[in-house]
């Protein structure tokens, strides 16, 4: 029964080690003591608070905040400052900018993640089928890519309601460029360019081959930026802040792939984005309906990396989209 009452209490563990040492400190510094039953006066004689987790931080002075911010990255400093960012939530995602279908390496057509996507509650769905370089992935040739864009004025015929943005992942080559050229890149949508090939260059050339790619007038986001894959391969050589920092001067939004094994950008790299202000795009790459649902992963990393709603292309409306991709 005791240990009941004092469960609430016990939850401010959530926060990692160094958290929970700020907290302390903060409760001395008021003359207290916190511990694993509460907030007491320091000779343990009277509580303090106890009764819930949102008790202790406000006695403590502190705006109750997500478990996500509890890593001492200055979530204490800015709640003191009445600073905490609004983290995104799932509900704030109006559609998926990154999507495979059959005509590519994917196993659903266009028609089907349309469905899925409208049943989601989704304004748009971004298909984005290889390019011809990925020739693993049966990357489409530019006329290939033209009979995406009339099975997409198909689909919409059927599926009211849901915005099907005609796109491509386009392989960013070795010298940078990218592997459509412009007069076929100026038919679509939005361009997703993406690293596929020669992981193991150097940092300075990587950075450069990344640099030229935002520098080209048509990319919208760049895809996966670290290359990395969970367990099988390490992220490439990369000058993170030099890429965000060109590509906010160049207006390209920056990718969290919510792929569950590559997840990339982190939590790390997007609270960087968010310190210099560049956009991120929280795609899933999905190959396959159910994976539609990872968009679930993304958003749990883009909180952990302090991600507000703002900061995030695809929160927009359809119609705020359509403007951001005009400009
Ligand atoms: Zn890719
Ligand atoms: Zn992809």
């Amino acid at each position: 029964m005791e240990e009941e009452a004092y469960g609430a209490a016990l939850q401010y563990f959530t926060g990692s080690k160094d958290h929970n040492i700020k907290l302390r400190s903060l409760a001395i510094d008021k003359g207290w003591k916190l511990n694993e039953y509460g907030l007491f006066k320091k000779d343990l004689t009277e509580v303090v608070a106890r009764g819930t987790e949102e008790d202790i931080y406000k006695a403590l002075g502190l705006k109750i905040m997500p478990p996500e911010l509890r890593e001492d990255r200055g979530e204490i400093e800015a709640s003191l400052k009445g600073n905490l960012p609004e983290l995104i939530e799932l509900k704030n995602i109006k559609g998926d900018l990154h999507v495979h279908t059959v005509a590519s390496d994917g196993n659903a057509t266009m028609e089907e993640f349309a469905w899925a996507c409208k049943k989601r509650g989704y304004e748009y769905l971004g298909i984005t089928d290889h390019s011809y370089g990925l020739r693993v992935t049966d990357g489409l040739s530019a006329e290939r890519l033209r009979g995406n864009i009339d099975i997409a004025h198909n689909v919409a015929k059927r599926v009211d309601g849901l915005k099907i943005l005609i796109g491509a992942e386009v392989e960013i080559l070795e010298d940078g460029s990218l592997d459509y050229p412009g007069d076929v890149l100026r038919e679509l949508d939005f361009v997703v360019g993406a690293v596929h090939s020669k992981f193991n260059m150097e940092s300075d050339a990587m950075t450069k081959r990344i640099l030229t790619a935002i520098s080209n007038d048509y990319l919208t986001i760049l895809a996966h930026p670290t290359g990395r894959r969970l367990e099988q391969r390490e992220p490439y050589f990369i000058d993170l802040e030099k890429v965000m920092l060109a590509a906010k001067a160049a207006g390209v939004c920056l990718e969290l792939n919510a792929f569950p094994e590559r997840m990339d950008l982190n939590d790390v790299n997007c609270r960087m984005a968010k310190e210099i202000g560049v956009k991120i795009a929280i795609d899933t790459d999905s190959h396959n309906v159910p994976q539609l649902d990872n968009m679930f992963f993304g958003v749990a990393t883009a909180r952990r990396g302090w991600l507000e709603k703002g900061d995030v292309l695809n929160t927009l409306s359809l119609k705020e989209l359509v403007s951001f991709l005009s400009t």
